[in-house]
């Protein structure tokens, strides 16, 4: 079933998640609600009198091991799942209403979300989609670490990463205008290496982790079953980029290309794409596709005398 891309979206209907934070192993219940046309996503915490924060680049808060956004000290952490799944899947606009201040990281994909919303449905509004197109390179680099995005038709990624054994380096890339987000990324889970999960579960960082919710790795390989694709580690590093960069508020037109980054750079090429004005514009997705499906066009469009006027 194919929508018409340049039109905004939201969820046909109210979905219902419950589960736990990956690092604060909070219990937390997520309500996902449609959204009127133009409002974008924005999460609102029920525990805390109803308070909103907009998922835009502005409210990013510092916090390397996963994206939060933070506005007059109210946090809401692990937003990236999520936001890569609403990204993905083109929904352009929800209010996410969470009673706690982490996401439940769920089964540690984005796959439980991508198949609420088919199951819900992805309902058409009546509005023009819009898309940062990048208009010229913005880089950030630090040491070997780096990511940037060029101007560029679609919405495509490029990722290298290069981890300790057993993992090591692997690279892919995705367009993601080719409407492969549900099958080739959503499923990809987050990864953690036992060698760390002391040293980590002491600071207080994974206290919701465990195997249901993500690779752990010894040093042969995975301990918890068999991975779901053989590069899912990069395929996920992709899913959290494409959460990060959701940050930028709209769906970015052009070529990401990332090696060895991670939230950190995601949220870093974000802030720096939106402060420089003259990178980007904002443009409307062209009607095509959509034009042969829904509206007749009238004879007299078609005629000789009219090309070209
Ligand atoms: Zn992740």
């Amino acid at each position: 079933m194919d929508r018409p891309a340049h039109l905004e979206q939201t969820i046909a209907e109210t979905l219902e998640f419950e589960g736990i934070g990956l690092h604060s192993g909070a219990p937390v219940t997520m309500r996902l609600l449609p959204a009127p046309a133009g409002s974008g996503i924005v999460f609102r915490r029920t525990d805390l009198d109803n308070f909103e924060i907009p998922a835009t680049g502005r409210n990013v808060a510092k916090v390397s091991y996963a994206t939060s956004l933070m506005r007059q000290g109210v946090l809401i952490s692990t937003t990236e799942h999520l936001l890569s799944a609403l990204i993905g899947m083109g929904i352009d606009n929800v209010i996410v209403e969470l009673d706690n201040l982490e996401l439940p990281i769920l089964d540690g994909s984005a796959l439980p979300y991508v198949e609420a919303f088919l199951r819900a449905g992805i309902r058409t509004q009546r509005r023009r989609r819009e898309t940062i197109r990048v208009l010229r390179e913005v880089e950030v680099r630090e040491g070997n670490k780096f990511i940037a995005v060029y101007p560029g038709s679609g919405y495509k990624i490029r990722y290298t990463i290069d981890f300790p054994a057993p993992i090591g380096r692997e690279h892919t890339s995705i367009d993601l205008a080719a409407e492969t987000y549900g099958a080739a990324i959503a499923p990809a889970r987050t990864f953690g290496y036992k060698a760390d999960e002391k040293r980590l579960r002491d600071m207080g960082l994974i206290r919701g982790a465990g195997p249901q919710n993500a690779i752990i790795l010894g040093p042969r390989g995975p301990e918890n079953g068999p991975l779901r694709f053989a590069n899912e580690y990069v395929r996920h590093k992709i899913l959290d980029l494409i959460g990060d960069l959701a940050l930028a508020g709209r769906r970015i037109e052009g070529h990401v290309v990332a090696v060895r980054a991670g939230h950190a750079m995601h949220t870093a090429l974000v802030q720096r794409l939106l402060k420089d004005r003259s990178a980007w514009e904002l443009a409307h997705v062209p009607v095509k596709a959509a034009a042969e499906e829904e509206v007749e066009t009238p004879a007299a469009l078609s005629t000789p005398a009219l090309i070209g006027a």
